[in-house]
């Protein structure tokens, strides 16, 4: 008898056995997909781990339902991949899983599916997938537990993968922006009216007929198809709209037999046919660059990149890509953010054409599904250009890995499990491929600077700006002394107020940076001091004017704002404190009522096409002032911005974490990097109540190296990264008294072993997260002692911890390396 351990998508600790009937015996293999049942009446997809022939001894194995696949979803190196992540983040293989595998892939009961709008019959649909589509017809997403019922099948999923795969349903997803279309209705003159004695006749009949005689034309205007060499193909819907003609009046077209429409398959990524273009030659400073960085490629796995904004880091990578291409092998281009894919992937498709995939969250599930299947089976795309989860995709042979912004926090994954940092998991995945690392940035985390400094990261520094432009010129302006001068209008120091306007003069583009949105942080009563909080969570509301709501941060509570303090019930006192992006916007347009004006931040940007927008918008100068979170300083690059405002330094400083030093200077200085022309110097107004703070010091002299030297010798006093390592333990419970009971207890077993070395229980500044008490605990160990050891026993002190009846529903998470 055949057994297979298999990977169920669940945050379980251990593989599960499962027999495998005689008729897929042979077939099953590692990385494949089986369907099986596991707890009450439920269906999964899982993935094979392990096929033996060992019967289990503590438990009965079920079959399997039945074998998904003809070949493995999953590559080798790649399972080798799932088990490090799972090892080293302290997270379930089933985690991993999860994160790793989109949605399309991994059938469950709870999935819900509906039909393709858009699937039109073409093949021959087999009993039951008629069946299930039946069920279907009304539209409605419908569970597929649902459809084993109304089916009356054993199991639905085989069927619902086969149409899958056909395109006839899909999963249903809650996206505002999705694209469904997989095919498309297009139009064409029949071969019969092409003939030009037909052709003529067809003119002179359809003289009665003028809205068809309109549509005709318009249809030879858009397709140029009396001119072979010019002709490109229309769709149905874009003759509609722009003939403005009704379906009737296509059909009665058609009827005739003048126009024939067809289907066509058109991929869902393929925004257009781009005709690639030669590479930029590089500047004598890159070319050094680069070969220095080959030459250390030859030593070191790993080279970091340091390179000034705008030095042309870009054209560097798309060279070395253009190599590892040329030897066969795949490139993985990791970017922090959504926002960077979408002016990077203009800027590569140039180059690389349709061998490039973009896979990042914004994509809806059959998109991801699509760029999946495309990179496992040796399809066309041989470049990747994603956010984190990119590292999950099945790769054949990676031959480099670039992590650009590689000191963005963004690559680390908070929540759910695995809490994996992008970066140093796509070194290890490299590593597994035989691969490089290329990491790139203007202000590397001290963690990788750490690593470069002690010869484990060869390092390659590239300080001179393409062209030669100048590096900004950098002004503090102190604000409370300009609050006391009275040379304030709200926010804004009148210095500030005059550069904008002189730019705007000189029809040149601004950028406002502040890092936080909404538009304040909170209300407060004026009389009583009364400030609303979140129902759920401990943290005040976050007023959001736009929509007239305060709003919670951490879990989405909404309610209006209150006319009249709901404490005191005086009227008119209630007032907000401090800003956000929002209300910058607010004033700058009443302020500078003639400027166009934009504002980029994670409320402006919950659909793929509005951060399109509000970026193609800014380049193509429709935009004069761009307000923004980090987001506007992840190495966008913009050619007219001649001043960046910096309109709170504060609060990044004072931020309560080891990091926040680090985080202020590398914000400041990124978003400094936007500012600057060709031909023109550059301005930063950086607007800050501590002008002598040395971060603000280092932040104008660009001083990368002061910087990393205070931080390091910060780090070694307090024990902190990269001297230490840090592992969080977050523990969460209703009832407060029993998360403290429990805290307490872990932290004393854990000093009974760790000693000094353990620190807390804390209470975090946010705790209460969701109606969940929380606390943590820091384990922080020196990089020389065994991290697998410590967290052998961490697992051990947890396990013990949780199998306590008390304790029972006791939350604990794990985060290693935190950010
Ligand atoms: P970085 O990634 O270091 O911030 P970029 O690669 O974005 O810098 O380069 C900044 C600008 O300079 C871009 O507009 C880029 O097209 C241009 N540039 C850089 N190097 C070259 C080159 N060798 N030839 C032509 N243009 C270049
Ligand atoms: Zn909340």
């Amino acid at each position: 008898m055949k057994y297979v351990d298999v990977i169920l998508p669940l945050p379980l600790p251990n593989t599960f056995t499962y027999s495998v009937p005689e008729e897929w015996a042979d077939s099953v293999r590692i990385g494949m997909r089986v369907v099986v049942p596991f707890g009450k009446k439920k269906m999964y997809t899982a993935v094979v781990y392990l096929v033996h022939t060992v019967m289990p001894t503590v438990y009965e194995a079920k079959d399997i339902v039945c074998l998904l696949d003809n070949a493995p979803i999953l590559r080798r190196p790649q399972m080798k991949f799932w088990e490090w992540i799972s090892s080293y983040y302290q997270a379930f293989l089933g985690d991993v899983y999860q994160a790793a595998v989109p949605a399309g892939l991994k059938l469950e009961s709870e999935t819900r599916v509906c039909i393709n709008p858009d699937y039109e019959a073409e093949t021959v649909l087999s009993e039951k997938e008629e069946k299930v589509l039946m069920a279907l017809s009304d539209g409605k997403p419908t569970t597929v537990l649902e459809l084993n019922k109304v089916t009356e099948m054993r199991d639905v999923m085989p069927t619902l993968k086969a149409l899958l795969d056909k395109g006839a349903v899909e999963i249903s997803e809650e996206l505002t922006d999705k694209f469904r279309v997989k095919t498309d209705t297009f139009v064409r003159m029949s071969a019969e009216a092409m003939q030009e004695d037909n052709l003529r006749k067809i003119f002179d009949d359809l003289g009665r007929a003028k809205k068809q005689l309109d549509v005709l034309m318009m249809y030879i205007d858009l397709s140029k198809c009396l001119i072979p060499a010019k002709y490109r193909e229309v769709s149905r819907k874009e003759l509609m709209e722009k003939s403005g003609a009704s379906a009737a009046v296509l059909a009665g077209l058609v009827e005739r037999g003048v126009l024939e429409t067809y289907l066509k398959e058109i991929g869902r990524l393929d925004i257009s046919d781009v005709s690639t273009s030669a590479v930029y030659p590089l500047n004598e400073f890159q070319q050094v660059a680069i070969k220095e960085i080959e030459k250390q490629f030859i030593e070191k796995p790993v080279v970091l990149l340091h390179g000034v904004t705008s030095s042309g880091k870009t054209e560097i990578y798309i060279h070395l890509i253009n190599k590892v291409l040329a030897e066969g092998k795949q490139v993985l281009y990791l970017v922090p953010e959504i926002a960077l894919t979408t002016q990077l992937t203009t800027r590569l498709k140039r180059v690389f054409g349709k061998r490039l995939g973009v896979y990042h969250s914004k994509f809806s599930d059959a998109e991801r599904v699509e760029i999946w299947n495309n990179v496992l089976n040796d399809k066309t795309y041989d470049v990747i250009i994603g956010v984190r989860s990119s590292i999950f995709l099945p790769f054949r042979q990676l031959g480099l890995i670039i992590v650009d912004e590689e000191h963005e926090s963004s690559y680390k994954q908070y929540d759910p499990a695995p809490r994996y940092h992008a970066r140093n998991a796509a070194i290890v995945l490299a590593s597994m491929h035989a691969a490089k690392t290329l990491l790139g940035t203007a202000t590397p985390a001290i963690e990788t600077y750490q690593n470069a400094q002690t010869g484990k990261f060869g390092l390659v520094e590239l300080s001179q700006r393409h062209e030669d432009m100048a590096m900004p010129e950098i002004l503090v302006v102190d604000t409370k002394e300009a609050y006391r001068k009275k040379q304030m209008e709200s926010h804004f120091t009148d210095t500030l107020l005059e550069r904008i306007a002189k730019a705007l003069q000189n029809k040149e583009q601004v950028i406002l940076f502040q890092n936080r949105r909404g538009y304040a942080p909170y209300i407060e009563c004026k009389a009583c001091a009364y400030v609303p909080h979140c129902k759920n969570c401990d943290v005040s509301l976050t007023v959001h004017k736009a929509f007239n709501t305060l709003t919670c941060h951490y879990c989405g509570y909404t309610e209006p704002i209150p006319n009249i303090c709901p404490a005191c019930k005086m009227p008119g006192t209630l007032s907000t404190k401090g800003f956000g992006t929002e209300k910058i916007e607010d004033e700058i347009k009443q302020i500078f009522p003639d400027a166009r004006v934009s504002r980029m931040d994670l409320d402006t940007t919950r659909s793929k096409k509005s951060y399109e927008k509000i970026i193609s918008d800014f380049e193509q100068h429709k935009v004069d002032i761009l307000i923004g979170t980090q987001m506007v300083s992840k190495g966008l690059d913009f050619e007219r911005v001649s001043l960046v405002g910096i309109l709170n330094a504060d609060n990044m400083l004072n931020f309560p974490d080891f990091r926040a030093h680090e985080r202020a200077f590398q914000l400041m200085a990124q978003v400094s990097g936007r500012a600057g022309r060709k031909n023109k110097r550059g301005t930063v107004i950086l607007q800050t109540s501590s002008p002598e703070h040395p971060i603000i010091g280092q932040v104008i002299r660009n001083d990368y190296q002061a910087m990393f030297a205070t931080q390091c010798d910060e780090r070694k006093l307090f024990k902190y990264p990269p001297y230490f390592r840090i592992i969080q333990i977050v523990l969460r419970h209703r009832d407060s008294i029993i998360l403290n009971q429990a805290a307490a207890r872990m932290a004393v077993d854990l000093r009974a072993v760790f000693n000094n070395r353990v620190l807390g229980p804390n209470v975090p500044a946010v705790s209460r997260i969701q109606n969940m008490y929380i606390k943590h605990i820091l384990l922080k160990f020196e990089v020389e002692a065994s991290a697998e050891k410590a967290k052998d026993i961490l697992r051990q002190v947890t396990t013990n911890l949780q199998s306590e009846p008390k304790f029972k529903s006791l939350w604990i998470n794990l985060d290693v390396d935190p950010m």
